[in-house]
């Protein structure tokens, strides 16, 4: 016999618990939402149930309904005069008790004409700087290569661990503050307010998921460094993506699901740890995404991008795909104001 009675055992319990199989059929009572492809209504009634679904687990449909009432109150509290950039930190009111402090960063010289814009987001240990420093190299400096490429960028910090308001979730805030920088970047005059995206790495990816996925304002998301399914999450990382009902209704291609058809480009690197975010699992999770934007007729707004790299940001890939997707069809390449 191959397996003593015990070891057949835990094999059992380890497959229940999904860990043999990354994304093979999920244990019983999750996942329970999942996409099937059908029709283009179908997906939207899809999306529409799962996104309502979500924002209430998130515990974000009262201040959904509610923004109206809050004033940004943005002020400018610091400038700098950066190579190719101006970068300004701002405060703005996220929720009726809190605020923010965000890094903005506009084209210098600013071309004419409404720009582009895009919410850059950091991973664990980040701040709102870390897509502007140079130090930081898993990041090649994305916040300041775009605003060099004639994007307006925004950034805030998604770091914490604790939850700041009572009756709020972890998620929940760091995503509301994300919604906030898009209400700020759409106030601006120099922003076009169709043409708002959002990328980030790591913990910055998934938030960037979770923004492309919930708030439909965003036109294009990279999210790096994290395409990959819950059961690997499980284990060997921080637990702080997870809250209550979540994994009895979706795993990450659902979520990434929700951006269809609206353009997304993972992107996971060749050189991520077997424990990470290992590139046959993204291409595994990308054939479970890809379903919808063909339902949606919009097959070519999907892609997986995947790098020689680690766990960091393909830069170059990066901007293609925003430029691609986010700049005016007839704008000059290589005019000299970076439009
Ligand atoms: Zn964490």
């Amino acid at each position: 016999m191959p397996f003593s009675h015990r070891s057949l055992q835990s094999i059992l319990a380890l497959a229940l618990a999904g860990v043999l199989a990354p994304g093979a059929a999920p244990s019983e009572g999750q996942r329970t939402m999942r996409y099937k492809a059908g029709s283009a209504n179908a997906a939207h009634a899809w999306q529409q149930d799962v996104r309502g679904q979500l924002a209430e687990l998130l515990h974000l449909t009262d201040l959904a309904k509610s923004r109206a009432t809050i004033p940004l109150e943005a002020e400018t509290t610091g400038r700098e005069d950066r190579d190719g950039f101006i970068l300004e930190t701002v405060r703005l009111r996220s929720t009726k008790g809190r605020s923010i402090t965000c890094a903005l960063a506009k084209p210098s010289p600013t071309p004419s004409g409404a720009l582009p814009a895009v919410v850059c987001i950091h991973g664990h240990q980040g701040t709102q700087m870390t897509p502007f420093n140079p130090k930081e190299d898993i990041y090649k400096e994305f916040g300041a290569a775009l605003a060099k490429r004639g994007f307006v960028v925004i950034s805030t910090n998604v770091g914490q661990h604790e939850v700041y308001e009572t009756g709020r979730t972890l998620m929940g805030e760091r995503l509301w503050d994300l919604m906030r920088c898009v209400d700020y970047l759409q106030s601006l005059t120099e922003v076009d307010p169709k043409r708002i995206g959002c990328a980030g790495l790591s913990l910055g990816g998934e938030m960037a998921m979770w923004l492309g996925a919930m708030d439909e304002r965003i036109a294009a998301t990279v999210s790096a460094g994290f395409l990959t399914y819950m059961d690997q999450m499980e284990q060997n990382h921080c637990i702080c993506w997870k809250f209550d009902g979540l994994r009895e209704r979706v795993d990450y291609p659902d979520i990434y699901c929700l951006i269809a058809p609206r353009a997304l480009q993972c992107q996971n690197g060749l050189k991520e740890p077997e424990t990470q975010f290992t590139v046959p699992l993204a291409r595994k999770a990308m054939e479970e995404v890809k379903p919808i934007y063909r339902d949606l007729g919009a097959a070519g707004n999907v892609e997986l991008l995947v790098h020689e790299g680690a766990h960091e940001i393909a830069l170059e890939p990066l901007i293609a795909f925003l430029d691609r997707h986010m700049k005016r069809p007839t704008a000059p390449q290589k005019d000299p104001a970076g439009r």
